[in-house]
């Protein structure tokens, strides 16, 4: 069975023409699946009866199944989504809604685990089992979309009356291992006939996959975050291992090709604090030689602990010590709040339940692009 939330736009005009239907019909298709989530085909009045009938029989609109929805008292909500295995070994990987006054942000994972290993990461921890297919990352936005929509209210309204403003591959995985899909999925986000987000309101944050980054900003520049946590390449290297691949200086000549096509004229640095590994004051004047050439804004990202990481949170004076001396420097810098403690929805602490089939070798994370 084909399932047609795999697809985008040109790919689903594609799939129509081969089977003898008019390509424009994909646009329509869109719009039921994706901007009014109706996934019945009975009800999309539109389409000829012929080609609905047509549709039941070959394909299928399947969103993942939800295991789990937590609320947390702060209003982050937490949806554990479960994918399925081959050998009947559950999985599942997690996406997390941040309402705030100004906007609401869906966090949206994109493999099931990550094999590259960063050491302060619990996802890392777990190693890798396998990327999401498109249908399972675009079915989180469709899930979280129906889930919020139908306790407001506001079920039958399209999605430009917009409760999810704004999406951030933030959760699980790293998204550009996961290339092909990823991209597919952020196609669909931004399809006026689809989620009809801008580029500057979906936010891809990436370890550092310097090939990948040149290919985004030909195929779908949206907003780029950077995930540095580290001021020098033997720091670096030690708790992002991707860096021995692509060091710091090859990642900063790749923010700035990125920044060529980018919808914002900035990247956004993330770097998590950890207690005397990074946190001190040397590694704050490091950074600003490291990122001198690159127009950026930071993001400090207090450490969130998880059972055996061996790290510790910086202390909050700490933090403001660095944050301070990055915006002397000049620099827009923010100090990320902690949301949804109440239900481990906070950033690294997705876990999921994760079939760990990682190879643990540099050589063997799937990070090649096809460029
Ligand atoms: N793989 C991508 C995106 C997912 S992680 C990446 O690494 O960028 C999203 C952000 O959370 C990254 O900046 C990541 O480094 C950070 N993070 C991971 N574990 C964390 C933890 N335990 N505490 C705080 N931030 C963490
Ligand atoms: Fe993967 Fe990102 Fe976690 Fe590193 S921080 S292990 S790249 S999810």
């Amino acid at each position: 069975m084909i399932n047609l939330l795999n697809f985008n736009q040109l790919q689903l005009a594609d799939y129509f023409a081969s089977i003898g239907e008019k390509p424009f019909r994909a646009k329509q298709l869109m719009r039921w699946m994706h901007h009014f989530g109706v996934h019945d085909f009975t009800l999309m009045t539109d389409i000829a009866k012929s080609l609905r009938e047509k549709l039941a029989v070959g394909t299928e609109i399947t969103l993942p199944s939800v295991q789990l929805e937590q609320i947390s008292n702060d209003g982050t909500r937490k949806w554990l989504i479960g994918t399925d295995d081959k050998n009947g070994v559950a999985n599942s990987i997690e996406t997390v809604f941040i309402p705030e006054d100004d906007r609401g942000t869906l966090c949206i994972s994109s493999q099931v685990g990550c094999a590259l290993a960063c050491t302060f990461c619990s996802t890392g921890a777990q190693g890798f089992n396998r990327n999401l297919s498109v249908s399972e990352i675009i079915g989180q936005l469709a899930i979280a979309n129906r889930s919020l929509r139908s306790e407001s209210g506001y079920e039958l309204l399209p999605v430009n009356d917009r409760i999810i403003s704004n999406v951030v591959m933030m959760g699980m995985g790293e998204p550009l291992t996961n290339y092909d899909n990823v991209v597919t999925a952020m196609q669909i986000m931004l399809d006026d006939s689809a989620y009809g987000l801008s580029r500057r309101r979906v936010t891809l944050s990436t370890s550092g996959i310097v090939p990948a980054m040149d290919k985004l900003k030909e195929d779908c520049p949206v907003a780029l975050a950077v995930s540095l946590h580290a001021p020098n390449d033997a720091l670096r290297d030690l708790i992002v291992p991707i860096n021995k691949k692509y060091p710091i200086k090859d990642l900063m000549a790749a923010c700035n090709r990125y920044l060529e096509k980018a919808p914002r004229d900035f990247v956004t640095f993330e770097y998590v604090m950890l207690n005397g590994v990074n946190d001190m004051m040397e590694h704050a004047h490091q950074l600003l030689d490291v990122i001198k050439n690159v127009p950026c804004k930071l993001n400090l990202i207090p450490f969130n602990p998880f059972p055996n990481s061996g790290y510790e949170t910086s202390k909050p004076s700490h933090i403001r010590v660095f944050r301070d001396i990055l915006m002397q420097a000049g620099y827009v810098v923010t100090v990320r709040k902690t949301r949804g403690d109440d239900i481990d929805a906070a950033c690294g602490q997705l876990a999921g339940k994760v079939l760990d089939k990682t190879k643990r070798t540099l050589k063997a994370i799937p990070i090649e692009v096809d460029a």
